[in-house]
């Protein structure tokens, strides 16, 4: 089996962690899972705690709810920087 990007599962997985609605797991603010425009930078997306070119799996447990903002910020970021356990993130990130 390859590590694919299988949309049903995707959209599975989606959906799995949509149910407990989770706060975003690179902020920690709520999400609002009712936003429809998948393109307001509020929205829920699925966001790969290990990125898949960094090894990491497209399995649901590599998963986690996050903003969509919060999202596109982290994947600035260098993979080596996430600790998935710890979750700590660095806060002396310049913003330009
Ligand atoms: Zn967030």
């Amino acid at each position: 089996m390859s590590v694919g990007r299988n949309t049903t599962i995707r959209d599975r997985h989606r959906k799995q962690i949509a149910r407990s609605k989770p706060p975003c797991g690179i902020c920690g603010n709520e999400i609002d899972y009712g936003i429809t425009d998948h393109l307001d930078p509020m929205a829920y997306v699925v966001d790969h705690i290990i990125p898949l070119n960094a090894g990491g799996s497209d399995t649901v447990d590599n998963k986690q709810a996050a903003h969509r903002s919060c999202n596109r910020t982290k994947s600035d970021h260098l993979p080596d920087q996430h600790t998935p356990a710890g979750r700590v993130f660095e806060t002396t990130r310049r913003w330009w």
